[in-house]
């Protein structure tokens, strides 16, 4: 069966040229290339929050051995500790796109 005209079917099996075909073959590749672009803004922001991580985990170090008030160190550690939570979820979620998209 021959796909109707206006579709990437008929572009790649087809082999038409018209207009319709082309147009459609030309949205599904800037739609490719938007969703290939998706990925490696996410694997960016992923080198950041490694990086992110990194820093948290430093600053806890430094506040768990200070001699600031108890109740103080143990706010800001607790935020710290929120963060790396987050930072965990964002890392997920970018797990879960790149299975999708490979
Ligand atoms: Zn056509």
């Amino acid at each position: 069966m021959t796909a109707n005209h206006g579709t990437r079917a008929r572009y790649v099996r087809g082999k038409c040229r018209c207009d319709a075909c082309r147009a459609a073959n030309t949205a599904y590749q800037r739609d490719r290339a938007r969703k290939y672009w998706g990925v490696r803004r996410a694997l960016t922001r992923g080198d950041d929050l490694d990086f992110l991580r990194r820093q948290l985990k430093a600053r806890d170090a430094v506040l768990a051995a200070s001699d600031l008030p108890r109740g103080e160190v143990r706010g800001r550690r607790d935020e710290i500790a929120r963060f790396l939570e987050l930072i965990d979820d964002a890392d997920a979620y970018r797990e879960q796109l790149l299975r999708v998209a490979s």
